[in-house]
């Protein structure tokens, strides 16, 4: 049974919209990573919510708003695509487990939110000098310690 370990980091913004900045996803023996450029120029955000945004970038996620090349529309597509070619779709949290199923083409079981993930490795380029916790190093981790022993 193929099993695909997925993560995505981004912004909440009005009405509970997500907007993905960091992609991960592992199946075992295949990675993808994408980091999706931003949908419009932060200064668009409400003052409160461009300050949560600030907040997570040099906090939580330690990517900048504008940085990416993916363009954000294909988001859809590359859930699809990945999803796709496997059984199953793990997800930690209940939030992004919810915001994954809208584009799965596969069931997506969740990991429990708690206790929150450490920063471990592999890591990409944008979180090697800080504190804060890259996509790949979570679905490498909860590939490695849930989805293997099971
Ligand atoms: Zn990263």
């Amino acid at each position: 049974m193929n099993k695909l370990v997925l993560d995505v980091q981004g912004f909440t913004i009005e009405n509970n919209k997500f907007i993905p900045k960091e992609l991960a996803a592992y199946d075992g023996t295949k990675i993808c990573h994408y980091i999706f450029r931003p949908p419009f120029d932060i200064q668009h955000l409400p003052p409160d919510l461009c300050k949560q945004a600030n907040w997570l970038i040099h906090n939580h996620h330690c990517i900048c708003w504008n940085e990416g090349y993916t363009p954000i529309y294909k988001f859809a597509d590359i859930v699809k695509n990945l999803t796709g070619k496997v059984d199953n779709v793990y997800v930690k949290g209940k939030e992004k487990s919810e915001y994954i199923r809208k584009y799965s083409l596969k069931p997506v079981l969740e990991f429990e939110d708690k206790p929150a993930l450490q920063k471990g490795q592999p890591e990409c380029f944008y979180h090697l000098k800080s504190q804060c916790i890259c996509a790949l190093s979570n679905v490498f981790y909860l590939y490695n310690n849930f989805i293997m022993i099971e």
